[in-house]
C-alpha cells in the first residue's frame, strides 16, 4: 500500500536519531519533575522541527503532513509529551503561515520556526470545550487596537517565558462566525496564567489556564478576517489531529518494543516468556493492530496531502481508531510486563498515561464521531 519515499525514509532516520538519544533517556525524569524542555525542543528546531510544514522563505521546512506523521511518530517513541507539544506548536506555525499576511509572516515565523518563541492554541474555555463554537472570550475594536477578556482552559505550553498565544475570541455575534483568530504575545499587559494543572500523563508540558483582562492587542495581530476564526482554528485541527494519532503510533511501538524485549528475557516455569504460545499471539495481535493504525494514519496524511474533498471526515475516522488502538496497544503491553510494568522505572505506565489523552483532546473520540456520522448521514439525504 505505502512504500515510503527515500526522502521520508532519510527524515524518519533524524527523528528516530534525535528522539533516542535527545528524549527517550530524559523522558521518565521530565515526567517525575515535570520539566519542560524548551532547549531540548530549540535543538530539534534546528533540524526543521519547529516548522514542519511551513514554507521555506521564512525558515520553514515545507514538508508534507506524510513526513510531518512520520516525524510526531518517531519523536513520539521516545517522549509522547514532549513530540506532543511540538505538534501544537507546528499548527500554530501553520495557522500564521497560511492565514497570515506577508508582515506577520516575516515578524513572527522566523522565531516560532527556531522555536525562540513556544506556541499555544487556545481555544478551549471552561464553558466550552466540544462546543468550541460556544466560546466566549470577547475581542472588542477600539481604534487600532482589540480588547481581549475572558479565559481559555487546558492550554497546553501556557505560561512559558517566551511565549505566544494563537486565541480564537469573540469578536462578532454568536455561533462560529462571530469569532476571530489574534495573536497575543507574551509578556501584554493584562495577559496571566493559572497554576500549571496537575494530570494523568503529559507532564512534560505544562497545562494552564489563559487569563486574558482587558488584555490590549494591536489591531495587526488579527490573523485572517474577522469572522474566519472558527474556520481557521478547525483547520488547523486537521492536521493537529493527524500528528496526535502519529504520537499514539509511536508511543505504542515504544511500549510494544519494551514487551518484545522483556519477554524475551524473563522466565517463568522455567521458560522464557515469549516461548508461551499465548503470549506470543499477544504480542502478534498488539503488532497487528498498531500497523493497522499506523497504515490508517499514513493514508489519511496522504488524504490531506492530495487536498481530497473528505480529508477532514478521513483524518477523524483515523484520529479516533490510531488514538484509541494506541492506548489499547500499549495497555496490552503493560500487561506483558507483570507488576514491572506498572513500576514508574520500567517506563511502561507513564506511556500509557501520555497516550489516555489523545482520545480526549484535538477533538475527543466522541467528536470524532460526530464528524465521520454527519458525513455518512449527508451521503443518504
Ligand atoms: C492535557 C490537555 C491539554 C489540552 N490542550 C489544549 C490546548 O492546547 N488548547 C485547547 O484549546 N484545548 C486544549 N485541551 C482541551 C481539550 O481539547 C478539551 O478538553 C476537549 O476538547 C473536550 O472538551 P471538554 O473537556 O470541555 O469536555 P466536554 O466538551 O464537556 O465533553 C465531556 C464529554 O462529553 C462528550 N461530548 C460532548 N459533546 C458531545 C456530543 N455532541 N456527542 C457525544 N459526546 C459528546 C465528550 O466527548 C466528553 O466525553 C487540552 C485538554 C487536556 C486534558
Amino acid at each position: 500500500m505505502f512504500r515510503l519515499s527515500d526522502d521520508t525514509l532519510a527524515i524518519r532516520e533524524m527523528a528516530q536519531a534525535f528522539s533516542a538519544e535527545k528524549l527517550a533517556p530524559h523522558a521518565l525524569e521530565w515526567d517525575e519533575k515535570k520539566h519542560f524542555p524548551v532547549d531540548v525542543m530549540r535543538e530539534a528546531a534546528t533540524l526543521g522541527m519547529g516548522g514542519i510544514y511551513v514554507k521555506d522563505d521564512v525558515g520553514g521546512s515545507g514538508l508534507s503532513r506524510l513526513d510531518a506523521a512520520v516525524i510526531f511518530e518517531s519523536l513520539s517513541r521516545g517522549c509522547p509529551a514532549v513530540a506532543a507539544y511540538i505538534s501544537i506548536h507546528n499548527m500554530c506555525a501553520w495557522m500564521i503561515d497560511t492565514y497570515g499576511n506577508d508582515t506577520q509572516r516575516h515578524k513572527w515565523l522566523p522565531s516560532l520556526v527556531a522555536m525562540e518563541k513556544c506556541a499555544s492554541y487556545c481555544l478551549t474555555e471552561p464553558g466550552a470545550g466540544s462546543d468550541a463554537a460556544a466560546l466566549s472570550t470577547r475581542a472588542v475594536k477600539d481604534g487600532d487596537f482589540y480588547v481581549l477578556t475572558g479565559q481559555k482552559q487546558f492550554i497546553s505550553g501556557a505560561g512559558n517565558a517566551d511565549d505566544f498565544y494563537v486565541v480564537m475570541a469573540r469578536s462578532g455575534g454568536e455561533g462560529p462566525k462571530g469569532i476571530s483568530t489574534f495573536v497575543v504575545e507574551g509578556g501584554t499587559p493584562g495577559l496571566s496564567f493559572g497554576a500549571n494543572e496537575r494530570k494523568m500523563g503529559w507532564n512534560a508540558q505544562p497545562t494552564r489556564a489563559v487569563i486574558f483582562d482587558n488584555c490590549r492587542i494591536p489591531a495587526a495581530n488579527l490573523i485572517g478576517k474577522e469572522g474566519d476564526g472558527f474556520k481557521i482554528a478547525m483547520s488547523g485541527l486537521d492536521g493537529g489531529r493527524l500528528n496526535i494519532a502519529a504520537c499514539s503510533v509511536g508511543g505504542a511501538q515504544a511500549a510494544l518494543d519494551k514487551a518484545l524485549a522483556y519477554t524475551n528475557e524473563r522466565k517463568a516455569f522455567g521458560k522464557k516468556l515469549n516461548e508461551f504460545q499465548a503470549l506470543q499471539f499477544r504480542l502478534a495481535d498488539l503488532a497487528i493492530e498498531l500497523e493497522a493504525a499506523r497504515v490508517f494514519l499514513y493514508s489519511a496524511a496522504a488524504s490531506y496531502d492530495r487536498g481530497d474533498a473528505d480529508k477532514t471526515t478521513r483524518i477523524a475516522m483515523a484520529k479516533r481508531f490510531v488514538t484509541d488502538t494506541g492506548f489499547e496497544v500499549a495497555n496490552g503491553a503493560l500487561q506483558l510486563l507483570g507488576g514491572y510494568g506498572y513500576l514508574s522505572e520500567y517506563g511502561m505506565e507513564k506511556i500509557v498515561r501520555d497516550l489516555r489523552v489523545h482520545q480526549i483532546l484535538e477533538g475527543t473520540n466522541e467528536i470524532m464521531r460526530l464528524i465521520v456520522a454527519r458525513a455518512l448521514l449527508a451521503e443518504t439525504r
